[in-house]
């Protein structure tokens, strides 16, 4: 178990903190924050702008990589899919997911989840720990370097934090991850490129919509009726779809110009995909008044040992447009990497033998 300071999950603050700790001066710290964040260093070694002293220290009292990948998956589609292994053996899993116009990194908060979504593969593992914000941001860092080449700098690429795990109950981990990479002076991933999801931690919600500075919110929400969501998210029974909206609605007036937020939608064949249940979707949100809200319709991905199905091609459509008849706007997203378990509620440190590692 490693005892040195992951050094990646500091601020810039408080990374002058430290190297004033261990007898430098205070500038050295945007150096080395430039050497982890922008330039996306794997080690102290490779930080050549430092003094050899100095980088011998720094070896001594902390670590940038804590991370250690075990497998890499590549899809057909070019989705890639990141095994790894916390310094204390955890699980974490990471999807980047490239398309034509821009490049998007799914990540996880936790190891596991502690929730349990029952079309969700990740919650059979039960939540094992929370992750790091070091842990966080190094993801990024994993998969930046291995789509790029550690030399380039990625443009337009965006976050979502829909990986393993209930980003809200990792809270102060993950905004603190989030504010590093949005600094101009490492990866300047900015908050409206970033879209963190919650399966409904009402008061995070609240906390949420407060922050200064926002990222994207999408909430999960899978069912219209209490009596279905209750049995798909159990969520659902500390905090019912009443107060979930009522939340919702508290996001909705803090939305800048232009922004609406997502509601996820996972389509389960033969379970919450009828006619009957768009129209009382439609209807909620009506009553709600949520008037700039999306959803996104997202066909379940089969996964054993789950005994769910996809739902039928034609009813997706049809569920679409039954929304939209009433007012909603409504999107199917196109799964992604499901050969290689990285599309959604997948998720679940799957090394099976049948899948190529590239
Ligand atoms: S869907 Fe998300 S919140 Fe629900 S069990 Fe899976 S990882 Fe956890």
């Amino acid at each position: 178990m490693s005892k040195k300071l992951h050094i990646t999950g500091l601020s810039i603050n408080e990374l002058a903190d430290f190297v004033q700790q261990i007898g430098e001066p205070k500038y050295r710290a945007k150096q080395i924050f430039k050497n982890l964040h922008e330039r996306r260093a794997l080690d102290f070694d490779e930080m050549t702008d430092l003094p050899k002293a100095f980088r011998q220290n720094l070896n001594e009292a902390a670590t940038v990589r804590t991370l250690k990948v075990e497998s890499r998956y590549v899809s057909t589609d070019g989705t890639r899919r990141f095994l790894m292994k916390t310094h204390d053996n955890y699980p974490v899993e990471t999807v980047y997911i490239p398309t034509e116009t821009r490049d998007t990194i799914c990540f996880s908060s936790q190891s596991g989840c502690p929730l349990k979504c029952d079309f969700c593969l990740t919650a059979k593992l039960g939540l094992l720990r929370n992750l790091t914000a070091g842990e966080i941001v190094e993801q990024i860092i994993v998969v930046l370097n291995d789509v790029y080449g550690a030399d380039a700098t990625p443009h337009g690429t965006n976050l979502v934090a829909m990986g393993a795990g209930e980003p809200f109950l990792n809270f102060e981990n993950l905004i603190k991850a989030l504010e590093i990479m949005a600094d101009e002076a490492g990866l300047f991933i900015v908050p409206n490129r970033v879209t963190v999801s919650t399966a409904g931690i009402v008061p995070k919600i609240y906390e949420f919509a407060r922050l200064e500075k926002r990222p994207n919110l999408a909430i999960s929400l899978s069912a219209p009726t209490d009596e279905l969501r209750d049995k798909l998210m159990p969520i659902n029974r500390r905090w019912n779809i009443e107060e979930l909206l009522r939340a919702a609605k508290a996001v909705e007036k803090t939305l800048r110009r232009g922004e609406r937020f997502t509601f996820e939608y996972v389509l389960l064949g033969g379970v919450n995909d009828s006619d009957a249940h768009a129209r009382a979707l439609a209807e909620l949100l009506n009553k709600y008044d949520l008037q700039r809200v999306k959803i996104n319709l997202i066909a379940h991905n089969s996964a054993e040992p789950l005994e769910y199905h996809p739902p039928d091609a034609g009813q997706v459509e049809r569920f679409k447009k039954i929304l939209e008849s009433k007012g909603v706007s409504a999107y199917v997203r196109r799964p992604r990497g499901r050969d290689i378990y990285a599309a959604c509620g997948q998720l679940a440190a799957k090394n099976a033998p049948n899948l190529v590692q590239v």
